[in-house]
């Protein structure tokens, strides 16, 4: 399979939420490895890789949030390399400030050449303070989308739609559509991280076609369908490429610093040929694992993961996952998708969440 992109993640910065259904399985702590000696690693690879590889896109990103004192340097890094989160962040999961703190951070981002910045609600402030593990969250993410857009910055806003919060859905799009917003748009979260526990939280085509037609149309324009529709049309995922992201981690940091950047690729190639090859096609795990009457609503990329992850399990987990993404990982992709931090975007619009 072709590679489109490496990308190298330094989760070195911790999240202040506790999300339930944290698709990254955060666990408030740092797990990457410093944010400089990242950097410098992450600039010698796609250094490297611009000699070797110039068709192959490379960057490097930090997580879990962005709530770091080198959040400037990573922005000016960023830039450097003309990658995206130059200009876009999602921003959840900053520790609580007061006014003025709030106003100089959205400022600075501002000044350092941030256009767009993204907040997820997850539903009306009880609710969306549970979720998000901490009471005061719903509230902190207004006054930020307040101060962004004082700031002169865009703001988009996304909602995850599951079974829970479906009838908070209306009041939630009505409230935050009084703000000047680029884009408030609902989506469906996928199964990854701690997303794997969701699966009866997942809504129906039923449930779905209840929702307002405002909301409805908001929604992500990528294909969904009912797990039932999915099997019955025969359509497999046609995914013709790949992104392969090297996670950096304190155990596995010096061995990849020794290693050439074409060597790192050619390894993480490697591990993913090793997935394709032991992984049954879309078409076969649909007869192993498909539920034929199923009316939840689903991408085919979830599907598919779901049927992948159920078939790792089955054999006793000998297969390495490579849609983890507590380690190195890969992600798919049709002809006409790309990867952008982390979001898996139609490349003409870069308008829908992964
Ligand atoms: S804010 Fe994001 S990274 Fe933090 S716990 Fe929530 S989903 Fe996970």
């Amino acid at each position: 399979m072709e590679t489109a992109s490496l990308l190298i993640a330094n989760y070195c910065v911790p999240c202040h939420s506790f999300c339930r259904y944290c698709l990254l399985a955060s666990c408030g702590k740092a797990t990457g490895v410093d944010y400089k000696a990242g950097e410098a690693l992450g600039g010698r690879i796609i250094r490297e890789m611009k000699d070797a590889r110039p068709d192959l896109h490379c960057s490097y990103y930090i997580g879990y949030c962005m709530d770091t004192p080198d959040l400037p340097e990573f922005l000016r890094f960023s830039r450097e390399y003309q990658a995206p989160v130059a200009k876009f962040l999602q921003m959840n999961g900053f520790a609580f400030r007061e006014e003025p703190e709030l106003a100089e951070l959205m400022g600075s981002i501002r000044e350092n050449g941030v256009e767009l910045i993204d907040l997820t609600f997850y539903g009306l402030e009880e609710y969306h303070d549970r979720f998000a593990g901490r009471k005061g969250d719903f509230w902190f993410l207004l006054r930020m989308l307040d101060q962004a857009v004082k700031a002169g910055l865009q703001v988009n806003v996304s909602i995850p739609l599951i079974r829970e919060n479906l009838s908070q859905i209306p009041e939630l799009y009505e409230m935050l559509s009084t703000y000047p917003l680029r884009r408030c748009a609902c989506f469906l979260p996928h199964s990854k991280g701690r997303g794997r526990t969701i699966s009866e939280q997942r809504i129906t085509k039923q449930e779905f076609e209840q929702l307002p037609e405002k909301i409805r149309n908001s929604f992500s324009r990528m294909k969904h369908r009912t797990e039932a529709e999915w099997i019955a049309s025969g359509e497999t995922a046609e995914f013709v490429k790949r992104s392969l992201i090297l996670v950096l981690t304190p155990e596995n940091f010096e061995k990849y610093n020794r290693m050439g950047a074409a060597e790192t690729l050619a390894e993480l190639e490697a591990m993913d040929d090793r997935y394709l090859q032991e992984m049954p096609p879309v078409q076969e795990l649909a007869r192993m694992y498909g539920d034929p009457q199923n009316q939840q609503l689903f991408r085919i990329r979830d599907l598919a993961l779901i049927w992948q992850q159920r078939h790792i399990a089955e054999t006793g987990n000998r297969i390495y996952d490579m849609h983890d993404e507590t380690h190195s990982f890969s992600v798919h992709l049709r002809e006409d998708e790309l990867l952008i931090n982390r979001m898996v975007v139609e490349s003409e619009n870069g308008r829908n969440k992964d």
